[in-house]
């Protein structure tokens, strides 16, 4: 299979996207409870989920799933892994779109 993107960026997306910008860049509903962030799961559903800041990952502990800002984009978009992954990209390159340069 051809690699289309470096592991630094890759590395670059799963580490360094900010949950509550892309939870709002993806218009996806989320909330802050007790402390910790808090999204629908885009698989099962539930709200019953947090966003572990130590490992950058979002876990749904209804369903038991895991997800990265890529697998999470993935699924909600219902994206392929090229097409998130571009759109990711973006996302780190020109910052979360309300502070935008005209
Ligand atoms: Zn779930």
């Amino acid at each position: 299979m051809p690699r289309y993107f470096t592991d630094e960026l890759l590395r670059r997306l799963r580490n360094d996207i900010a949950w509550p910008m892309l939870l709002k860049e993806l218009d996806w509903p989320h909330k802050v409870r007790l402390g910790q962030l808090a999204f629908v799961c885009p698989r099962c559903r539930e709200y019953r989920s947090a966003v572990n800041p130590r490992t950058n990952l979002g876990r749904c502990f209804w369903c038991d799933t895991n997800f990265n800002p890529i697998e999470f984009t993935m699924a909600v978009q219902e994206w392929d892994f090229v097409t998130a992954v571009h759109y990711l990209k973006a996302l780190l390159v020109r910052g979360p779109s309300r502070s935008a340069a005209p």
